[in-house]
């Protein structure tokens, strides 16, 4: 039996009388041939440590703990620290470290990985409400994931994956894509979770490129551009950089300049650029306005 049988995950919820949180988007997923696909898009081996963000009861935890050298498990809810500590008792491999993801110092925690050395991928059933927050957390934190295999609302994933020229294509897919590749793994259904989430899931797999997928003069400024030109959708760049920039002539000169020499026109919507093309109108901006 799995800690994700619908019956012992029933059992131990009942036997510590737990109740769920919204506020935590707890929804404890009670499928195990869902968790192998899980752990096998992942391929996790003795050579990964693996870091998990909300173990919940263990469901997934338990899977990891037994194909990778070492899973570290964040879970923000003191109330799930009793009973990780008797789903888990097997494992010798896994810490649980009661702490919000978005406040761990997580360059000092990995130096908690009885060997360091590995690589570290980050595997997880994410808590849908800080979906975003929790990856910007973890990209920004510089530390060298080469992969991360997540579940998330299938719209987050829809919008992170997303190509140009798409509805869902934004600022977070150009966000995402600038540092790791973005591909849909498999669809869940929201039937298979306890309780049962409004929404589909979509396993998100990201792989960190070698190097970022284009070269920026300003990595800060290139992402607060791609941010500005998506802030209303239905509007054109020229509307929502002058938004960003200002409306003065003198602005509006710098801007012409600056799309004249990205050869962008003015009329195009942010969903029409590339990532390449956001890139090279950065580059163009920072000339004209912060060098
Ligand atoms: N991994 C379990 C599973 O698949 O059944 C539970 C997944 S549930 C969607 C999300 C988990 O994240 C919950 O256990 C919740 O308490 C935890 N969580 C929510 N916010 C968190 C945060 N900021 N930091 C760490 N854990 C968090």
């Amino acid at each position: 039996m799995r800690i994700a049988d619908y019956s012992v995950t029933k059992a131990v919820l009942e036997r510590h009388g737990f109740t769920f949180k919204k506020s935590f988007g707890q929804n404890f997923l009670t499928d195990t041939n869902i968790l192998q696909k899980i752990v096998a898009t992942a391929e996790i081996d003795k050579g990964v440590n693996v870091i998990e963000i909300g173990p919940g009861i263990g469901a997934l935890t338990e899977f990891l703990a037994e194909q990778a050298a070492e899973v570290m498990a964040f879970e923000i809810d003191d109330r799930l620290l009793p009973i990780l500590a008797e789903t888990l008792t097997d494992f010798d491999n896994v810490q649980v470290i009661n702490e919000d993801i978005l406040q761990a110092d997580l360059q000092e925690r990995i130096k908690g990985f009885k060997n360091p050395n590995l690589p570290i991928k980050v595997v997880a059933n994410l808590p849908y409400y800080i979906t975003t927050p929790i990856l910007m957390h973890l990209i920004e934190s510089k530390i060298p994931f080469s992969e991360f295999v997540v579940m998330m609302q299938k719209e987050v994933a829809d919008r992170i994956s997303a190509q140009p020229k798409t509805k869902a294509y934004g600022s977070l897919s150009i966000a995402v894509q600038y540092y790791m590749t973005a591909k849909i793994a498999f669809i869940v259904p929201r039937t298979v979770f306890v309780p049962a989430p409004n929404v589909d899931s979509a396993i998100l797999k990201m792989v960190r490129r070698k190097e970022p997928l284009v070269t920026v003069k300003d990595e800060d400024f290139f992402f607060r551009v791609a941010k500005a030109s998506f802030v209303h959708r239905r509007k054109t760049l020229w509307n929502n950089l002058t938004n960003y920039f200002g409306k003065s002539d003198d602005v509006k000169i710098k801007l012409e300049q600056a799309l004249t020499q990205a050869q962008l026109a003015v009329n195009l919507r942010g969903e029409a650029l590339s990532i390449e093309e956001f890139a090279r109108l950065a580059d163009c901006l920072w000339e004209q306005f912060a060098h």
